[in-house]
């Protein structure tokens, strides 16, 4: 299933200021609402498609990620928690783009009950071979991460009531006027802890060693960062977790360097092989394949077999591999062999000629796959 692209999904294009995108998210919230859009499944489709798009386009980190790597960049193609945002998620935003005036734009809707917290975010470093970057592969990593512990007992907030605000009316020359802020005796939360087991801290939260299964897409780079949306740390009072931020590394390889989607090898033939021509084996990421030597070679010609380099991570084909090939020089040899060699020292054949290089060097190198 392909992410259709955010820019596209809010109108704007990829130029567009921050307060453009604001804007344009906030045409569409008001647009696909919920409230507006009783039962329609499209309207709640294309209203989660726009808070999505919005997250990662508001925040500038996100945007840059998203605009080098696509959805891949900030988790889109990561599979497990990245898919999508949920009604809270998507609320706790609101917030900060509609302000008190949210309530306004839907006919008097009120205030939202307390506030949901989010978890903080937990950050890892995943290390994968070119192997593992050119299938794609799930990794089972060890993360401590902090848990609801069992057992907390919530009170309600005295402060605010359960309503995680509190107002405040002021009078001033445009007459009285109400304000809410955030409790400050709950964070906003609206219950705070009665009692806790001993292994839990103020929040009711302890720490737990957790196995998390992450599906990391093939083509992925070294330095790309993958969001897994609520694998994080959990938020106190049943809020909403926070994000497992994946970090990739790459591992050097013994036999393949890579150059963004292609793979380079170095091979030497033996100069006989370079004369004649022939055909060798190559190592390939997964298995071997065979190349045409053709004959009159010379050291440092690069034989290019198409698509089998790494998969793009965020658009379809493959790269390619670029054999470079060495001619060997022998280093040791019998009496015999140097006799022979000897023998043809002064051949005309065997004289460096580079201007009249046969036409082979030039030639489109044909690949042999077998
Ligand atoms: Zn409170």
């Amino acid at each position: 299933m392909s992410k259709r692209d955010y820019y596209e999904i809010l109108g704007v294009d990829r130029g567009a200021s921050e307060a453009d995108i604001k804007k344009a998210y906030r045409k569409l919230a008001i647009k696909y609402h919920p409230d507006k859009n009783p039962d329609n499944a499209d309207a709640e489709g294309r209203f989660k498609e726009a808070a999505e798009a919005y997250e990662v386009l508001s925040d500038q980190q996100k945007r840059a990620k998203y605009d080098r790597f696509g959805h891949a960049g900030v988790g889109g193609a990561a599979g497990g928690g990245g898919a999508g945002m949920n009604m809270d998620d998507i609320f706790s935003q609101f917030g900060d783009i509609f302000g008190g005036a949210f309530g306004d734009a839907f006919g008097g809707g009120g205030p939202r009950g307390p506030r949901r917290t989010k978890g903080s975010n937990l950050r890892i470093k995943v290390q994968l071979t070119l192997e593992e970057i050119a299938e794609g592969v799930t990794k089972k990593v060890k993360v401590f991460r902090l848990v609801q512990a069992e057992g907390v007992e919530y009170d309600t907030c005295r402060q605010c009531n359960g309503t995680g605000q509190v107002r405040q009316v002021r009078n001033t020359i445009l007459g009285q006027m109400q304000t809410a802020s955030t409790c400050p005796s709950c964070g906003g939360l609206g219950r705070s802890v009665k009692s806790k087991p001993k292994n839990a801290d103020q929040h009711g939260l302890r720490r737990e060693e957790t196995v998390v299964d992450i599906e990391i897409p093939a083509g992925v780079e070294d330095g790309m960062q993958l969001n897994l949306r609520g694998k994080g740390n959990a938020a106190p009072a049943g809020g909403i977790p926070g994000d497992l931020l994946v970090q990739i590394r790459e591992a050097d390889h013994d036999d393949f360097t890579r150059n963004g989607r292609n793979l380079h090898l170095d091979h030497h033939i033996s100069f006989i092989d370079a004369t004649l021509g022939s055909q060798v084996e190559i190592p390939l990421l997964s298995g071997k394949a065979k190349i045409r030597i053709e004959p009159g070679t010379q050291g440092g010609k690069i034989v290019r077999l198409k698509g089998k380099g790494l998969p793009s991570v965020d658009s379809y084909g493959r790269g390619d591999l670029l054999v470079n090939l060495n001619v060997w020089t022998p280093q040791e040899l019998t009496a015999e062999e140097r006799k022979t060699l000897e023998s043809w020292r002064e051949a005309a054949n065997f004289q460096p000629n580079p201007d009249a290089r046969d036409t082979g060097f030039f030639d489109r190198v044909r690949d042999m796959f077998s």
